[in-house]
């Protein structure tokens, strides 16, 4: 049996509060007055797993598939992306488990995780128990302690298919 473990690290920044951005983290609408800057839906979250599955299972970065200069990834819908990766990889392998991390010092992410970690378990086609997402703070330092932006980071376990 084989084994990859991948990490995935994004950073999006806070919109300022008139400019109508909703904040969508791990494809749920977080009620908040400042929603986040990207090309796609800046699912910070999303992003983070999808990278950590494209880097265990040896694939190039998210932006050589969703390139943010492609007017069709506009918007986007992230865990709609999530899962496009998904079928890439899993012609060789399986996600044994993903473990998420949300930064920032508001809005609290518990209240939603549950909620989070069922939309990354069914872009992912795994059970919600293989997928944790936690947040915390950075204790009021860097950007996300000012609350310029968020940032989460992601491991992936992937299991080899066959040979792979
Ligand atoms: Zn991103």
């Amino acid at each position: 049996m084989s084994f990859r473990v991948g990490l995935g690290v994004d950073v999006h920044a806070f919109a300022e509060p008139g400019e109508g951005r909703r904040l969508m983290l791990g494809g749920v609408v977080v009620p908040y007055e400042r929603g986040l800057v990207g090309h796609s839906d800046a699912d910070v979250l999303a992003h983070a797993v999808t990278d950590a599955l494209l880097g265990a299972a040896g694939l190039e970065d998210i932006g050589h598939y969703f390139p943010d200069t492609d007017e069709r990834f506009r918007d986007a819908d992230s865990i709609e992306l999530l899962r496009l990766i998904r079928a890439l990889v899993e012609e060789n392998w399986s996600v044994a488990n993903v473990d998420a991390v949300v930064i920032c010092e508001r809005p609290k992410i518990r209240d939603h995780r549950d909620a989070m970690r069922a939309n990354l378990a069914a872009a992912l086609g795994v059970e919600q128990a293989q997928v944790s997402v936690r947040g915390t703070t950075s204790e009021k330092l860097g950007f996300t302690g000012r609350e310029e932006g968020i940032a989460a980071q992601a491991v992936c376990l992937l299991e080899g298919l066959g040979d792979s």
